[in-house]
């Protein structure tokens, strides 16, 4: 994300020093930079571009990884189209100014309320995952004298050998139709009078870094949609949903977006349909950093513990997925400083709160660390666990520094409560 180290002032992310932006927001501290998730969203453009994709495709932001509006509010000015997952979702990208015809609606559990809204809203495609979800858009939408725009999740039964809360193409997934039902229930939503079936679609999970299954995947969904324009079901998208890795750990460096995404590209050479893809991590995961202060360090017997201000409820993928973040300090490593391993651990009153094992650090009281990666499913994720209030966000433009979301106060958070009368 443009991190540097410039002279005694430690860390920058693009011009500005990460000391700066703790002394002025305070910590813990989401910050992003500007240009690393234009230079993301660019690379998924580009790749497209150079298979001569880029008239017939769109890329559509799955904002569940970061919804802060200044991020769904860049990606819309480049021009992309959202995923979402929610009528929460929707919200925010309408109030970000995403168009709403560039809006794809996935999710197994859209309530009807969510549905009318979406189709006020007038959104591109309902992504549909049951037959009962078809039937019961089918009659709101005739209520409502509308017809819903639908693509078929598919589920195509491929192993995206991923952590398994992240995975999700498995025929024992709760996502999407089985594949071997896909064509009649397609059979199915062509009859109903108020749908008007556009598209198909598909996700097999999240933090893939092999290319394989994807291409696996988008094999098994073109053999399906050649059979159902066979049968007449003529078909004006694929979707082949998010799910590209990316680097976590400085040794285990992630495909460059143009390789991921070339093995499901070549397929589309001569082929008629527009392109959907629904990236979240893969355009912020990398663009984003936690900035957190030690608060003490306790050597042990055992173990050195170093708790920092930053917590589960900030970032709760270590202690959901036990996933890995490079942790590294801001300030340049003097010659005399000795590291020491130690374990990165919040003040959360959970011994599943952890940022990092085992870490190899040299540390002191007061020091600043920043956690790296953390811009997908890090500030989306967090909770008020521990009456904690949610971190500030920054965004780094250049040499600026914006405010996107100013850190909660304690009084908000009880705020909506009451007591008996
Ligand atoms: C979460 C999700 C995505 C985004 O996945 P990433 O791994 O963050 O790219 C895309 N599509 C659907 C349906 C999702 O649920």
């Amino acid at each position: 994300m443009g991190l540097t180290h410039q002279g005694s002032r430690g860390l920058h992310v693009e011009s500005v020093a990460l000391e700066d932006i703790a002394a002025r927001f305070g910590t813990p501290c989401y910050v992003y930079s500007r240009l690393a998730l234009t230079a993301a969203y660019v690379g998924y453009r580009d790749a497209l571009m150079a298979h001569g994709l880029g008239e017939r495709a769109l890329v559509c932001y799955a904002a569940k990884a970061n919804s802060n509006l200044a991020i769904l509010k860049l990606f819309a000015d480049l021009g992309a189209g959202f995923d979402i997952v929610s009528g929460g979702e929707l919200a925010r990208v309408l109030a970000a100014g995403g168009s709403a015809d560039k809006i794809v609606f996935s999710g197994v559990g859209k309530s009807r309320e969510e549905m009318r809204l979406a189709l006020e809203a007038g959104i591109h495609c309902f992504n549909v995952e049951s037959t009962s979800e078809l039937e019961q858009l089918n009659e709101l939408a005739g209520g409502m004298n509308r017809r819903a725009p639908v693509s078929l999740r598919v589920n195509p039964d491929v192993d995206a050998k991923t952590h398994p809360y992240i995975s999700t193409g498995l025929k024992t997934a709760k996502f999407g139709v089985a594949f071997d039902q896909a064509f009649d229930t397609y059979r199915r939503a062509a009859t109903l009078p108020h749908l008007a079936v556009k598209g198909i679609d598909c996700h097999i999970g999240s933090q893939l870094l092999d290319p394989a299954p994807a291409a696996e995947a988008a094999d098994k969904v073109l053999a399906l949609v050649d059979r159902l324009a066979a049968a007449g079901i003529v078909l004006e998208h694929i979707d082949l949903g998010g799910g590209m890795g990316i680097q976590y750990r400085r040794e285990e460096p992630a495909p460059a977006t143009a390789d991921y995404l070339a093995p499901m590209l070549a397929k589309f050479t001569g082929r008629h349909e527009k392109l959907i893809f629904e990236p979240g991590r893969s355009l912020v995961g990398n663009a984003g950093l936690l900035l957190t202060r030690v608060q003490v360090l306790k050597p042990g017997a055992e173990k050195h513990f170093a708790v920092v201000d930053a917590a589960m409820n900030d970032l709760m993928r270590p202690a959901l997925y036990d996933a890995w973040h490079d942790i590294v300090p801001v300030a340049k490593v003097g010659a005399g400083d000795t590291a020491m391993p130690y374990e990165i651990v919040g003040p959360v009153c959970e011994s599943g709160d952890f940022l990092g094992h085992d870490r190899e650090l040299a540390l002191q009281e007061g020091g600043l660390l920043a956690v790296l990666s953390a811009g997908a499913y890090g500030m989306a994720m967090a909770s008020n666990y521990n009456s904690r209030p949610r971190a500030a966000e920054v965004m780094v433009d250049g040499t600026q520094t914006h405010l996107i979301r100013r850190r909660e106060s304690v009084a908000e958070l009880f705020a909506l409560e009451s007591v008996l009368p």
